[in-house]
């Protein structure tokens, strides 16, 4: 059986690296807005933006974070950029096993742009509003997706718990928390 097809509003946001300055204003807001209480704290380590940084030869290259990998991939790619080498995973989006990026630095779980979700809904971005060089421009088009390859965020998170506790262990918290509403 076909998976059925259902429209989904795609939003993007298109980096003009060409017009990154690397203000880091962009990690400063995102981290902010993501405090708990909103706008509590701003620590760029929790940002679900990074800016790749290399300031003598002129190169900021903004890199958002993307879906949450299990386990971390075989391909490699090395990245030479005006004659400077990059780490092989310098420009992935993935919150990976393998490296720090993209991480809560507290609890190690997962981060992902969320693209500001909010309600009410923001008229944009947060890092787009705040991009004054123009360099983040956000775009949303329309696409027809099966249900089965949309994986939202709640199922990362769980999916990350269970990776990091156990499956087991994950379903007794489950299980106590259920019990706990009920009573
Ligand atoms: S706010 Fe814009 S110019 Fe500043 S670092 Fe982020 S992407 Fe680059
Ligand atoms: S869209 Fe929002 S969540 Fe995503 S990187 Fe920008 S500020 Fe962070």
């Amino acid at each position: 059986m076909q998976a059925e097809k259902k429209k989904k509003v795609i939003k993007t946001i298109r980096i003009d690296v060409d017009k990154c300055n690397g203000c880091r204003a962009c990690e400063v807001i995102c981290s902010s807005f993501h405090a708990s209480p909103k706008y509590s704290s701003n620590n760029p380590a929790r940002s679900r933006i990074r800016v790749i940084r290399d300031p003598i030869a002129d190169i900021y290259v903004p890199v958002y974070a993307g879906e949450y990998a299990v386990a971390e991939c075989a391909g490699r790619d090395k990245y030479t950029i005006d004659g400077k080498e990059y780490d092989e995973c310098a420009f992935c989006r993935a919150s990976c096993p393998s490296r720090s990026e993209f991480k809560e630095p507290d609890s190690g779980l997962p981060l992902k742009c969320d693209m500001c979700s909010s309600d009410p809904t923001l008229e944009q971005p947060l890092c787009v509003q705040w991009c004054l060089a123009d360099a983040l421009i956000y775009e949303e088009r329309e696409e027809e997706v099966s249900e089965e390859t949309t994986v939202d965020e709640l199922e990362m998170g769980l999916d990350a718990l269970a990776n990091k506790y156990g499956l087991n262990k994950l379903n007794e918290l489950l299980a106590k928390m259920t019990a706990s509403k009920k009573g």
